[in-house]
């Protein structure tokens, strides 16, 4: 059987019709930047993600940049973020010419750890980028907590996150300052390319990441100060305004796949359920946990990734890639071990986040997966754990 990690084409058979005749209408109208469908698609996720201001821009890293040039972060800041992300996290900070400071997570969520982050922060921080990675908030009171004691900024990369609530069911871009999503095509709600959202509650960043979204420029041809090009095209917000209904349905099939994943792992006695962090013989897995799950709100966990670990991750990705099943590792090297930021010389002593770049493999979970599909997943991993 085969098995892709991802396959777009199903969620767009689904939608054809309305998705074609959305950029057939921006394709009439000849208006593809920004303009009434980008207004229109920013009042949807505004009142969807509850928030009062949203800005649609060129992708989920642009929105991080933004963020961070809204806050006026340059050269001698630091900003502080998870070893353990997506490499955008990072990047964006040392192309302003500040200084990432990498920080550890929490072994069971891949989240920030708060403890680690207050360790971190010095006279120079300025702000702090929690992720909340594979679609699972970070601990946010933590977060806070250590951000207001040392008035730090809070930018929330929630770009595997959208639609995502906290444990007190505010969504995942409302708690700290600034909140940035991405559309990149395979996260949870994906457009037809590059495209990205900055969403907040406060009027004067709204205000300035409008004005830094074009340039700078305000009014027309008058530059106060220096932005860039972060502009979202029409035809990706159509596109986002016809999909966003159907996200919460996907997100609700793919935490449906989960549960089907602990309990076949479980029924073939390779784990006994989600979130534990230690192996022994009833626990030759470690499943993704769902960490706040007990408050009656739905949209905890939207597992953008679905990802397991275990302690031959190479031997067992050989195994099920050799049976059809599409699989990838996010991420294989940390932050810290990057090539690129090894000069900043922040050592290794990281071992939460080592550990998970050892030992995570992400397997298909997408929100169109049938029965016989997941079983023949699990059947695969356990198959390989009981040879071993
Ligand atoms: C995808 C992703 C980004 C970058 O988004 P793009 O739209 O690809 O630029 C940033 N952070 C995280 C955690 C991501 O997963």
């Amino acid at each position: 059987m085969n098995v892709p990690l991802l396959d777009l084409k199903l969620q767009y058979r689904a939608l054809k019709s309305e998705l074609d005749a959305a950029v057939h209408g921006v394709v009439e109208s000849q208006y593809f930047i920004l303009g009434p469908e980008v207004e229109r698609m920013e009042k949807l996720m505004s009142a969807y993600i509850g928030c009062t201001h949203s800005y649609g821009v060129s992708s989920g890293t642009d929105a991080l940049l933004l963020a961070l040039m809204a806050l006026d972060i340059g050269p001698g800041d630091e900003v502080i973020v998870p070893t353990y992300s997506f490499f955008a996290t990072a990047g964006v900070v040392s192309r302003l010419q500040a200084t990432p400071v990498f920080v550890d997570v929490d072994p069971v969520t891949f989240n920030i750890d708060p403890k680690a982050l207050d360790v971190k922060v010095t006279s120079r921080t300025k702000a702090v980028v929690p992720v909340h990675l594979y679609g699972q908030s970070a601990d946010m009171d933590g977060v806070m907590e250590v951000a207001q004691r040392h008035g730090l900024r809070v930018i929330e990369d929630g770009a595997q996150a959208i639609g995502v609530h906290y444990k007190d069911g505010r969504k995942v871009g409302t708690i700290g300052d600034i909140g940035c999503f991405s559309f990149f095509p395979s996260k949870n709600l994906g457009c037809f390319g590059d495209g990205g959202l900055v969403t907040t509650n406060d009027p004067a960043l709204a205000e300035r990441m409008r004005v830094l979204r074009v340039h700078g420029m305000d009014p027309k041809y008058y530059h106060k100060f220096i932005g860039g090009n972060f502009r979202i095209d029409a035809l990706q917000a159509a596109v986002l305004s016809v999909k966003l209904p159907h996200l919460d349905a996907w997100s609700a099939r793919r935490r449906e796949n989960a549960a089907l994943y602990t309990e076949l792992f479980r029924s073939h006695g390779v784990s006994e359920g989600a979130g534990r962090t230690a192996y022994d013989a009833k626990n030759r897995v470690l499943l993704p946990a769902s960490v706040y799950a007990s408050s009656g709100v739905l949209n905890h966990h939207i597992y953008n990734q679905y990802v397991i670990r275990t302690e031959r991750r190479d031997a067992l990705r050989a195994h099920v890639t050799a049976k059809g099943i599409g699989n990838d590792i996010y991420y294989p090297v940390p932050f810290h071990a990057q090539e690129c930021f090894r000069p900043l010389g922040q050592g290794n002593d990281f071992p939460v986040s080592n550990r998970a770049a050892a030992e995570s493999l992400a397997l298909p979970i997408f929100p169109e997966l049938t029965r016989e599909q997941i079983e023949y997943v699990a059947a695969s991993v356990a198959e390989f754990l009981k040879l071993g």
